[in-house]
């Protein structure tokens, strides 16, 4: 597992502590004796900059110019931005140069830890990228650093998702970078489906990545893999499923199987039981890992997974939103049974907001569709629903696989440890201390049911509200947001609540949050790194109060909530109320029963004897936290597993890209295709399959030798190679039968991924087994992209069918 990531494992332990402290009195003694010089004339900066550049590029370590270069960026934080950058932010980009992961609280002032990091790494002169979450910070943070990199001589350029592609390669071409991970790996599958050289849009290679929250790129959104789809309206490369298979099988699914919800992850092995033990059951989910087995009779049946994710996965107002088609004047567009017609917009699942344009790929788009539609018409309701063209993928990377591009690798910034950054990645961290003492005081709540919960949660509220305490509540879901708004509206409690809007009018909002009696609700995302700033009169108070209505998946992102009050020693409290019907406890439906009958026992022990309601005991807390571990584990496993099975397309693609860019850059394509020739024929080793392909190019049976073959059909490409415009239609045949190939390829190995696992039951290892058949597929994608295009390149005026278009229409 430790080798996935090469690029990024560090050998770092604690014990590096002392040395750190060491480099850091260095970095302050050195830093002294240039303050004293009082220089502030930007030439004197600049010219530093670049000797420190060319002292690197003569074969200096970045460690010996490390203490100077510290020095001189303090320097010029100081005097650009007024601030002089605390011990623990020097310390931590020290670290973070041996490729660590620095661990500080919340408003310990990680953004200036960017530009020390960022600078030190822009010295040898190949670009730093520097990742925040989102847009909205990626261009706060650009806004507000650009003017010491510029002081120091370093370009600055800000990629947002939406900035026009001109804009974006200037901005890349920058020392400094800021954007997100998932701009740039979107910018890099999109490079690798250019038609013509020069509209690619990152020019460099990738060298340095400083990320900031970095638990959020690789733990949060680790399982989630970025899919670069193609336009909508491009008729090119579209899932040919009809809707009518859709239909036929969601129908199918609802009329006549009968399915069994799982309360825990199973093996394949363990599914084969089940079915045996439960005969009734034609298909079982598990809500855990989202899972689907099934029945060997349906096995094959691939939409019908589909089916049933959208049936039990992904609910309306969770995961989407059905809302009416508009026309530009704002009229209902009407649909084929002339009725109004309702259009599926997804809610981006950690912000809560909903996701404008956005589509699942791979077949979940329409499965939902069909369902919504399948469900309108047998309740009669008054809508029809849109069916969308499939999208297949183009491109498909995941965090994890795209950050191993850089090749002097990636450290980050994170608020809250997490053991998986070790576990899964190698990555270490390194804690940076607070630098004052955290006085904030935790508390964990736990009620019987929903309703004593948020009435306990609303309580709070209003106790806060009358003295006019701050209060943040984090929500885990709109929904919730709205039940706690609403019930603060029948107490006339003014609140602000945030959620499906745009990220700055958020942080407009959070910013003000720890004011005189202002009472916050967001989703836990809203607002993400906007710094909460105290008034003296909600500092007398106690500072803000942080309220949790639902435990997270993890304990570490219950914590990045606690941590908005009480930063930089500021007074604070945060609770976290659960109750054991939440959603995570019930999925431990048969312990759920036995908690409730101790609970109430305590509960009327309690109240008899105190008058108060039963809270923070042992025995309750212990329910909550259990479900929340198995949630974590679950994370674990399937952040592995994505990983482990990934592997193969992270090869395939390298190879595929490589092979795609020789083309793209070619100025001899003659030349690259007799390579091309060379290795088709190399690799072919059996002599039906060799006189099969070469046959139809050359007479094989009298031409036995390999080499007599290459001649006679290099022969004919010489020969054809002479026309007009021949290197330019060979290069747009070669990409576009790449391109179609790959695309087949990635949708083969995803959809193999749910499949072969059943598969190999029995019979071996499923990732084995995975591993097996993907080289199989590569081999064969490989068979066909080489004959195609040598057919191509002797005659390259043929009209080239996409062969491959029957492969997605399984
Ligand atoms: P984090 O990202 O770690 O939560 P921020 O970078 O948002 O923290 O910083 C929190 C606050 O501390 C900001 O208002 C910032 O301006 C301030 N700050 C950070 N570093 C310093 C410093 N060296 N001197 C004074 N203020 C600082
Ligand atoms: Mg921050």
């Amino acid at each position: 597992m430790n080798q996935i990531l090469d690029k990024i494992i560090g050998t770092y332990t604690q014990d590096n502590r002392k040395r750190v402290i060491d480099i850091l009195r260095d970095v302050k003694r050195e830093y002294k004796s240039i303050s004293k010089l009082d220089l502030t004339d930007e030439k004197y900066f600049k010219e530093k900059t670049l000797e420190f550049k060319k002292r690197i590029q003569k074969g200096s370590s970045k460690e010996k110019v490390m203490v100077e270069a510290l020095a001189l960026c303090i320097r010029a934080i100081e005097l650009k931005l007024g601030m002089h950058p605390f011990n623990t932010q020097i310390e931590a980009a020290i670290a973070m140069q041996d490729n660590v992961v620095a661990e500080m609280k919340t408003g310990e002032g990680k953004t200036l830890v960017q530009i020390l990091s960022g600078y030190l790494n822009a010295l040898d002169g190949n670009g730093v990228h520097i990742c925040t979450a989102n847009d909205y910070l990626a261009e706060r943070d650009f806004t507000e650093n650009s003017p010491v990199f510029e002081f120091l001589g370093l370009s600055v350029g800000l990629v947002r998702s939406n900035s026009q592609p001109s804009k974006k390669r200037k901005a890349y071409s920058s020392d400094i970078v800021y954007s997100t991970v998932r701009n740039i790996a979107f910018d890099y599958l999109r490079d690798n489906i250019v038609k013509r050289s020069e509209d690619r849009i990152i020019n460099r290679p990738f060298n340095y990545a400083v990320i900031d929250e970095v638990d959020n790129t690789l733990i949060d959104e680790a399982s989630t893999p970025i899919i670069l789809s193609p336009d909508e309206k491009s008729s090119e490369y579209v899932d040919v499923r009809s809707k009518d298979a859709y239909m036929e099988v969601t129908e199918l699914l609802y009329t006549k199987l009968k399915g069994g919800l799982l309360l825990e992850p199973i093996t394949p092995e363990q599914a084969t039981a089940t079915f045996k033990k439960n005969p009734q059951y034609d298909y079982f989910y598990c809500m855990w890992d989202k899972s689907i087995h099934i029945n060997d009779e349906y096995l094959s049946n691939e939409l019908l997974r589909d089916a049933i994710a959208a049936r039990h996965f992904l609910k309306e107002g969770e995961s989407y939103t059905l809302t009416y088609k508009k026309d530009k004047n704002g009229n209902n567009i009407i649909g084929e049974n002339k009725l109004p017609l309702k259009k599926i917009t997804i809610i981006d699942a950690s912000t809560g907001r909903i996701a404008a344009g956005k589509k699942y790929t791979n077949g979940i788009q329409q499965a939902i569709e069909a369902k919504e539609a399948y469900l309108a018409k047998t309740n009669d309701q008054p809508y029809d629903v849109e069916f969308s063209n499939g999208l297949v993928a183009l491109g498909i990377c995941t965090y994890a696989d795209f950050l191993q591009l850089y090749k002097s690798g990636v450290s980050g910034m994170t608020g809250t440890s997490s053991e998986l950054l070790k576990d899964i990645y190698g990555l270490d961290t390194y804690q940076v201390p607070t630098r004052k003492s955290n006085v904030r005081i935790d508390n964990t709540k736990v009620y019987i049911t929903e309703k004593e919960k948020y009435e306990a949660i609303v309580n709070q509220i209003e106790e806060c509200y009358i003295i006019g305490r701050p209060v943040l509540i984090g929500t885990t879901s709109v929904k919730e947001s709205k039940l706690i708004s609403k019930m603060l509206e029948e107490r006339n409690i003014v609140h602000n609540v945030l959620n499906a809007e745009n990220e700055a009018y958020e942080a407009a909002i959070i910013e003000n949050a720890g004011q005189f009696r202002s009472v916050t609700v967001s989703t836990n995302m809203a607002g993400r790194g906007t710094d909460i700033k105290l008034s003296d009169k909600a500092r007398a108070l106690g500072g803000l109060c942080v309220i949790g209505t639902t435990r997270n998946k993890s304990k570490r992102l219950d914590n990045q909530l606690r941590g908005r009050a009480s930063r930089q020693g500021d007074p604070g409290t945060s609770t976290y109320y659960s109750s054991l019907e939440d959603e995570r406890v019930v999925r431990f439906a048969g312990k759920m029963d036995f908690y409730k009958d101790v609970l109430k026992k305590q509960q009327e022990i309690t109240e008899k004897r105190t008058g108060r309601k039963l809270e923070d005991t042992s025995i309750d807390t212990d329910a909550v936290d259990k479900a929340q571990e198995k949630d974590e584990f679950l994370t674990r496993t399937m952040i592995i597993e994505t990983i482990k099975y990934n592997e193969a397309l992270v090869k395939q693609r390298k190879i595929i890209y490589n092979f795609r860019n020789k083309i793209l850059d070619s100025d001899n394509i003659v030349s690259l295709i007799g390579d091309i020739l060379t290795e088709f024929i190399s690799e072919i080793s059996d002599k039906e399959t060799f006189d099969d392909t070469f046959s139809k190019y050359c007479n094989v049976n009298e031409l036995a030798n390999k080499q007599e073959v290459f001649d006679s059909i290099m022969g004919r490409i010489d020969n054809t190679s002479k026309m007009n415009d021949y290197n330019k239609i060979m290069k747009k045949h070669m990409l576009k039968i790449v391109d179609d190939y790959w695309v087949a390829q990635i949708q083969l190995l995803e959809v193999g991924k749910k499949m072969w696992m059943y598969e190999a039951y029995g019979k071996k290892d499923p990732l084995e087994y995975y591993d097996l058949k993907a080289y199989k597929l590569f081999k064969d994608m490989e068979y066909g992209i080489y004959s195609e295009i040598i057919s191509m390149a002797i005659n390259p005026n043929q009209e080239y069918v996409d062969t491959n278009t029957d492969t997605f229409g399984r």
